[in-house]
């Protein structure tokens, strides 16, 4: 069984509606689902709440927090599981609040060194993201080479000259889980579409739509010939933004913050039988099915 969740960091539907025409949607889902990402006081969220929400399947914490402690995320699990190939993608730091959570407990999302020790500690067998500073970068190669992991750390930071593209590195996990007969869980993170949003970029918001886009025609096509189940998940930590187009399809970014509660969640595969019966469910409830999703079908 394949497990791939797919967190747009910032994307609300209207940024999927900007390019609906190129995105896979329908031929690759099967439902869409409305989040609550609302944190513990009711606020909109932001990266560290929403993604420790969807980690840990934690009831809703406050801005900025990593992980619970006491709590394990259902992807620490998976890298304790030998059966199971796990790897992390992030087009955005290795140490964002987003990748972060599914491996690390902290109070605060600055913490880099926690959680890259955390990192570490998890042993995923791939980790794919862009470098904060030095000390990332000098950690994390002799323990690629100590343990044959892939790791690419791009140390031109966040931009959008990144030297790997999320399709390209998803492909390389799914194939290598096939090839393997194993089963794999993956965590990306497109990571930009919030940045872009922040800065109110259309260029650079159309750029990482468009990598989006490539990465879902590629879960499409391994869907297609894959010999295992494949359930991918994809929705957002909160929302950044939004898109307005307006005469003559000139496309705005109307506002710099995170935006509204609701984001949607689009679902593929023989999960959506497990799904929780409500239209709009609380974020951390999506952490509580999939952790239920992978302990049912990876006896
Ligand atoms: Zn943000």
């Amino acid at each position: 069984m394949l497990l791939v969740l797919v967190i747009v960091d910032g994307a609300s539907l209207e940024h999927y509606s900007t390019c609906l025409d190129d995105m896979p949607i329908n031929h690759l889902f099967d439902v869409v689902k409305l989040i609550d990402t609302r944190d513990s006081k009711n606020d909109v969220g932001d990266s560290a709440s929403g993604a420790t929400h969807i980690a840990v399947g934690a009831k809703p914490v406050r801005r900025r927090q990593i992980g619970i402690t006491g709590k394990t995320s259902w992807f620490r699990e998976a890298c304790q599981n030998p059966h199971i190939q796990t790897g992390i993608i992030t087009s955005s730091y290795i140490t964002d609040a987003t990748p972060a959570a599914f491996i690390a407990q902290t109070s605060d999302r600055s913490h880099n060194r926690i959680i890259l020790n955390a990192m570490l500690n998890a042993n995923p067998d791939t980790i794919v993201g862009c470098g904060l500073h030095s000390y990332t970068i000098s950690k994390l190669r002799p323990w690629c080479e100590d343990t044959g992991r892939r790791v690419i750390i791009d140390s031109n930071g966040v931009t959008q000259h990144r030297s790997f593209d999320l399709a390209n590195e998803a492909n390389i996990f799914l194939n290598s889980v096939e090839q393997k007969q194993q089963h794999g869980v993956l965590v990306i993170e497109a990571g930009q579409i919030d940045v872009a949003c922040h800065n109110q970029d259309v260029d650079h918001l159309e750029q990482e739509m468009n990598e989006l886009c490539r990465l879902l025609h590629t879960l499409k096509l391994f869907q297609n010939h894959a010999q295992c189940p494949v359930n991918i998940v994809m929705t957002s930590d909160h929302a950044t933004g939004g898109v307005q187009v307006r005469a003559q399809n000139k496309v705005v970014i109307p506002y710099d913050d995170h935006t509204g509660h609701l984001v949607p969640m689009f679902v593929a595969g023989s999960c959506c039988a497990t799904l929780p019966r409500e239209c709009v469910i609380r974020q951390f409830r999506v952490g509580d099915w999939i952790r239920a999703v992978i302990n049912n079908q990876i006896k």
